[in-house]
């Protein structure tokens, strides 16, 4: 299996694709939909998955799927993960960036612009992309229904595992006893698995495991 990403949107979200041979699953079409079309020009995508539905890593999967005639799948327990969004984006008129939300909004990012239908099919428990075998893992704590997506050597976990910890878990849907279990089942993979996050560089298990008793100490 080989690996493209393309990194978009304000929070540069990694939108990863999945491909062996022609054949290709697209993970988080965040924003930029005619650039990751662009990416994807000589494939055959076959699904978008969507590891969670945060608006960072979903403002471009209606065009995305539209344009290529897919399917969108998410974890159902995602449903209330998007309205919270809208709750938000409502309430104070943009997104929720996390940490980065008032450094962007300093920066002239407006954080409103773009949105989703919120349509999904329930994503089953595996999938193909070609004649690989895509495990779909429950990862929750993040948002309920964030899932990781696990192939041989490789993990494509969203928000849940990055360079350094978990993802964040302040926010009113995060769960961070769960993260941690999430992330313990994660580092349960062989130590020379790639992990590849929603934003940001790819580390491994071996590299990230030692440090999970520090991540649990300081509570974040
Ligand atoms: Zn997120
Ligand atoms: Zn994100």
């Amino acid at each position: 299996m080989e690996i493209r990403r393309v990194v978009v949107g304000p929070l540069d979200t990694n939108c990863w694709v999945l491909h062996s041979d022609r054949s290709a699953v697209l993970v988080d079409p965040g924003d930029s939909p005619e650039v990751i079309l662009d990416a994807v020009r000589d494939l055959d995508v076959t699904a978008i998955v969507l590891t969670h539905v945060h608006f960072d890593h979903v403002l471009a999967a209606d065009a995305v799927a539209e344009a290529l005639g897919v399917t969108v799948f998410a974890h159902p327990a995602e449903a209330a993960t998007w309205e919270n969004e809208l709750a938000y984006l409502a309430e104070r008129g943009h997104y929720d960036a996390g940490t980065d939300t008032e450094k962007l909004l300093a920066q002239g990012v407006p954080l409103n612009v773009g949105t989703w239908s919120g349509r999904f099919s329930p994503v089953p428990t595996r999938l193909s992309v070609g004649s690989v075998d895509v495990e779909v893992l429950h990862t929750p704590g993040h948002s309920p229904g964030s899932i990781t997506l696990a192939v041989p050597g490789h993990l494509f976990t969203g928000d849940t595992l990055f360079p350094g910890g978990p993802g964040l878990t302040t926010g009113p849907l995060c769960d961070f006893p769960a993260i941690i279990e999430s992330v313990r089942g994660l580092l349960d993979h062989p130590a020379d698995t790639v992990v590849h996050p929603g934003h940001g560089l790819d580390t491994t298990v071996g590299r990230e495991k030692p440090a999970l008793p520090s991540w649990i100490a300081r509570g974040w």
